[in-house]
């Protein structure tokens, strides 16, 4: 209830007693009455934003991502907010202020105090960057122990305390880029063409083809008219270069935002954008959810990266959300990619997207040639074959970059005893602890359970334990050795997890002539490796025959997404796959023909078998204590979704899950699935409200996953 001469209003904060807890709460609508008896309603205690946050558009479009994905509003409402604001705390922008130079302080800059080298100092660090103005913050990272100088140079009226969230961020330089080619800019003018209103395209380029370029022609567009342009990538270890070059070419100040800032970093961020002092976003998926005045473009950058999708929680897709958020902008928006989803490109060819093709690489750069070696029949050492230990040497000898590619880190997969044949498996999981030699430790990498690696088998006590496979660890024990004359470096989670190791890695990386580089996916994903000639792919197998009908899309958009790290310099890149299975159909495809073929194919299987992108699913999923708990529950849904489900809704299950233990928990799914969207949908929309009302939820933890890219 809105107490008389409280102004509440939609999109801002209000605090309500419950209790003894008072949390907070975000107005969505105003009502002049109620159902609820008037005694029963809480009175509002305070409203904590005087101005809304979220504005009528915003509030529309998080309810149409709650509506879409079945998941409170309260929710999904919170996860647009910084985290800070999520508690009762005022708004930063409201509190942060900021120095200037006043009009005296830029006089005073063709004469500094002499005498006082901190104060002349600051001084000229104003006048370097005029019109600017500094958060307190940003002043005490960038110039420690500049507190009392700051001081001396308020009481003399050179500089002043200001508002941050009055200022716009400064003009910085603008460099200019390459002049575009000629497809770069057919794309460019193909999307161009729609003005500055809605429609979607797909900017399927291969790797090193200029996409980046494109965007940033397209973002100096809409710039240009005023408008605010919102991007999207995969990883937070990719915003650095794209940050760089971003700031570097558009002239403007670009925010970002991610997992590694402070709460604090992210919420400034939020605010500048949000009230269009700052114009240009880069972040990862939960930007999405961000604010943005004037929205004129959005950009989603290798748009089939998994990583768009959050899978826990409020579970969405932010690929799938930047169209929409677009769509309700009236804005274009583009989804860039070597190797596009098969989503993506089934909407070309609906006509629902348009396709921009950037087929050749700029700059002149060949794509690499890309071959198969059959390794059945080849003795390995450590997962090598002699072939590929042979090109490596080769490769190495010419002062060239090699590139070795494992998609599994630790030492081994697994380690097993000789003797009895006991093998490490996860006491929580059903799957096997990872050898993690250099810690000593036998790690599930699915619920985490971890243990000291034990000398002697546990099962029969002979001191027969070996390591079973390959992980990344092992591969560079074993070439540390064999090259020992050249810097090896390894990437992946354990060898990154520090911060700035990545960069630090590829730094040294940049520096060397001939080296070797290890890593796992983390390496496919838009770096640019220059010297590098040869990728070895160590085991491409793994994926060929996935429990997953996702399985082999994901296989050759790695593949191809890590062949294309190479040749990116002048010199010409090879890319050696290594597999057991060199007859397997898609995989000869994918070699012979590249990736928009074996999309083709991948494509005709999927509709023959009636699989998204032909049908639409929503995954129901269930865990518990034990097994009979999470199937009954489901057994029960099943029941209520067979007599609701209007025709062409097929249900599936419920079956135990692919993985049916994880971290100690027994899982079970229920699958739905329908051609028409809607039918599906009108199925949902009541579903998450009965499942919560029956007795059985009460043993079980269950969530509702639309669209949901994994079924695990
Ligand atoms: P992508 O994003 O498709 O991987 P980039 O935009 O990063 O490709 O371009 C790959 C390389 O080619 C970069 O070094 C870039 O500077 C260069 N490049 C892109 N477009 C042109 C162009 N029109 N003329 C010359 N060089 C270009
Ligand atoms: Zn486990």
């Amino acid at each position: 209830r809105i107490p008389a001469g409280c102004p509440a209003v939609p999109g801002s904060r209000v605090r309500v007693s419950f209790g003894r807890t008072r949390p907070i709460g975000v107005v969505l609508d105003v009502a002049a009455s109620s159902k609820v008896a008037a005694n029963r309603l809480k009175a509002i205690d305070a409203v904590l934003d005087p101005e809304p946050l979220l504005s009528a558009a915003d509030l529309d479009f998080l309810g149409w991502a709650a509506a879409y994905y079945h998941h409170p509003i309260g929710e999904v409402v919170a996860a647009a907010l910084p985290l800070r604001l999520r508690k009762s705390e005022t708004a930063l922008a409201s509190g942060e202020s900021a120095w200037a130079l006043t009009a005296a302080g830029v006089e005073q800059l063709a004469s500094p105090p002499q005498r006082a080298p901190r104060q002349a100092g600051l001084l000229a660090w104003f006048g370097a960057r005029p019109g600017y103005s500094a958060a307190q913050a940003l002043l005490r990272s960038e110039l420690p122990d500049s507190a009392p100088a700051l001081r001396v140079l308020r009481d003399k009226g050179w500089i002043e305390a200001r508002e941050l969230a009055a200022i716009p961020d400064p003009p910085v330089g603008e460099v200019a880029g390459p002049a575009l080619n000629q497809d770069q800019a057919l794309a460019v003018s193909r999307l161009s063409d729609a003005g500055s209103r809605f429609v979607v395209a797909l900017l399927d380029g291969v790797t090193g083809s200029g996409k980046t370029e494109v965007y940033l022609q397209l973002a100096a567009t809409a710039l240009a008219r005023g408008r605010s342009v919102l991007v999207l990538v995969p990883e937070i270890s990719l915003t650095p270069q794209l940050l760089r070059r971003f700031r570097h070419r558009l002239g403007t100040t670009v925010r970002v935002m991610h997992s590694g800032l402070s709460d604090t970093e992210r919420e400034q961020a939020w605010h500048r954008v949000r009230l269009g002092l700052s114009r240009v976003l880069l972040g990862t998926r939960s930007s999405i959810f961000t604010p943005m005045a004037d929205l004129g473009l959005v950009i989603v950058d290798e748009e089939h990266d998994p990583s768009f999708t959050q899978t826990e929680g409020f579970r969405y897709s932010a690929r799938d959300l930047a169209v929409v958020r677009a769509q309700r902008a009236d804005c274009p928006v583009v989804l860039g990619s070597a190797t596009p989803s098969l989503e993506s490109l089934r909407n070309v060819q609906a006509g629902r997207y348009r396709h921009l093709r950037l087929e050749r690489r700029a700059g002149g750069a060949q794509i690499p040639r890309i071959g198969l070696l059959d390794v059945r029949d080849q003795p390995l050492r450590s997962g090598l074959s002699e072939p590929l230990l042979a090109r490596i040497s080769a490769t190495l000898a010419q002062g060239e970059q090699v590139m070795l590619f494992l998609n599994r880190r630790g030492f081994a997969p697994v380690l097993g005893c000789f003797g009895c044949g006991w093998l490490s498996n996860c006491p929580r999981c059903d799957a096997r602890q990872t050898l993690h030699r250099a810690s000593s430790l036998l790690w599930c990498h699915h619920g985490g359970a971890q243990r000291r690696v034990p000398l002697v088998c546990p099962e029969c006590g002979a001191a027969d334990l070996h390591p079973l496979g390959q992980g990344t660890e092992q591969l560079e024990e074993f070439l540390a050795e064999r090259f020992a004359n050249y810097p090896l470096i390894r990437v992946d989670r354990d060898a990154t997890a520090r911060k700035g190791a990545l960069e630090r890695q590829l730094e040294r990386l940049h520096a060397a002539k001939a080296a070797l580089l290890i890593g796992t996916q983390m390496l496919a994903k838009g770096h640019h490796f220059p010297r590098v000639t040869l990728v070895g792919v160590v085991d491409a197998d793994g994926g060929l025959y996935s429990a997953d009908f996702r399985g082999t899309e994901r296989m050759a958009q790695l593949l191809v997404q890590v062949a294309g790290r190479a040749g990116r310099g002048e010199r010409p890149g090879q890319v050696l796959i290594q597999t057991r299975y060199p007859d397997h159909p898609l995989l000869r495809t994918l070699v012979r023909d590249g990736y928009p073929a074996f999309a083709a194919e991948a494509l005709c299987e999927r509709r023959v078998a009636g699989l998204p992108p032909y049908s639409h699913q929503a995954l129901l999923r269930a865990d518990a204590t034990r097994a009979e708990y999470a199937q009954a529950f489901l057994e029960q849904l099943l029941e209520w979704a067979t007599q609701r489900a209007g025709v062409g809704v097929e249900l599936w299950g419920p079956v135990p899950a692919p993985m049916t233990r994880r971290a100690g928990r027994h899982r079970v799914h229920l699958l739905m699935q329908a051609v028409q969207r809607d039918v599906l949908h009108a199925l949902l929309s009541d579903l998450p409200a009965h499942a919560a009302g029956l007795t059985a939820a009460r043993r079980v933890r269950w969530s509702l996953d639309v669209d949901p890219v994994d079924l695990y």
